[in-house]
């Protein structure tokens, strides 16, 4: 593994985004950096709010609520979005935790989510979460369902959605679920494009990504 520190990734990540945008006739700024420091420990994610950073995704509850109420407190600003999947007995604790989730992939945790940030007084940034692969195991809503799901969001709970978000196939060239969510969101008048990670970032940008989450690239190979 390289023996780059996180910092200097960070900082070569950050220029490689801003390539991207400027390729693509976007500014810099309209692509938020998202650090996905699951796996690593404080001491891992220290370094790279030292130099800075303030926006981080992490993919379990249990873990972030482990890991990130002391680095708040010590960096203030910091925001904090959940990528992974989640479970509607977690969602209390999600909506305390988090500014933003990715994942509402259905009514009842939709449903849930509305719920406790109603009770809690709090505002997160959701996404809905889009299987567009269609593979079996992975979480998301289907294509064909989304509308459904956003109209429910909408219309029945008051909920208002930011945007939508995917991660494609494995074993797939990504950019054509890019492309697809991308179309999928302009079709539903939603701004916020959640797509691309380590290996496809700038393939995403390219395809209108406004959020880009990014883990290894940062802080090394996960074990
Ligand atoms: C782990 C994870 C990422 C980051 O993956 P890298 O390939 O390490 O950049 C992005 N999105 C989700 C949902 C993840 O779980």
């Amino acid at each position: 593994m390289s023996q780059t520190s996180s910092p200097a990734r960070l900082a070569a990540v950050r220029s490689r985004i801003a390539a991207a945008a400027v390729a693509d006739k976007r500014a810099a700024e309209a692509v938020t950096l998202i650090a996905v420091g699951k796996t690593f420990g404080p001491e891992h994610i220290r370094p790279v709010l030292e130099a800075g950073h303030r926006v981080f995704g992490e993919n379990r509850v249990q873990e972030a609520k482990a890991k990130w109420p002391q680095l708040r407190q010590d960096y203030p600003g910091t925001s904090l979005h959940l990528i992974g999947p989640l479970q509607s007995n977690k969602a209390k604790e999600a909506v305390l935790l988090f500014d933003a989730i990715h994942s509402i992939d259905r009514p009842k945790i939709a449903e849930t989510v509305a719920e406790a940030m109603l009770k809690q007084g709090r505002k997160l940034e959701l996404f809905i979460e889009v299987n567009t692969g269609e593979e079996r195991q992975k979480a998301g809503v289907l294509p064909r369902e989304t509308a459904g799901l956003l109209r429910f969001c909408r219309e029945e709970l008051k909920l208002a959605i930011a945007g939508l978000m995917c991660i494609p196939p494995a074993d797939e060239a990504p950019g054509i679920h890019f492309a697809f969510l991308a179309k999928l969101a302009a079709e539903l008048d939603l701004a916020q494009l959640s797509m691309g990670m380590s290996a496809d970032f700038e393939t995403a940008i390219h395809f209108g990504a406004t959020h880009v989450r990014i883990g290894s690239e940062i802080f090394g190979q996960r074990a």
